[in-house]
């Protein structure tokens, strides 16, 4: 029953990798008032805060077609090569994976920062 037309949040996507949360206002492949855009996967959507027009959404995140669990779009959660996928589930499954998937990931790795080391004072 949608009789209201108004970009109402239904909820909050949390990612479940990163812990972004953000309301969305839409589930599903068709955001409503936008023109003749079908995104590739269903996906929480919302309304683009930053812009009046109505058509213009951002697209939170979506499920992890191996895992099902919530992740972001960012590039540390997941990538999109076809489905989608969280990035823990493509590093397990990494050779599943094309060779260009598998070269990106390699550069997200080297990227990514490096943790402070742990401390190594732990004499016993
Ligand atoms: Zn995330
Ligand atoms: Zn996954």
């Amino acid at each position: 029953m949608e009789s209201r037309k108004e970009a109402q949040p239904k909820g909050e996507f949390k990612c479940q990798l990163c812990g972004l949360t953000a309301p969305y206002t839409y589930y599903g492949q068709k955001p409503p008032n936008t023109r003749s855009i079908v995104i590739l996967e269903e996906s929480y959507v919302m309304k683009d805060p930053f812009t009046p027009d109505k058509d213009k959404f951002l697209i939170l995140g979506s499920q992890c077609s191996l895992c099902s669990r919530l992740v972001c779009v960012g590039t540390e959660c997941s990538l999109f090569y076809s489905k989608r996928f969280c990035l823990p589930c493509v590093n397990e499954n990494l050779k599943a994976f094309p060779i260009e998937i598998q070269e990106d990931m390699d550069k997200r790795k080297s990227q990514t920062k490096s943790f402070p080391s742990e401390k190594m004072d732990a004499k016993i």
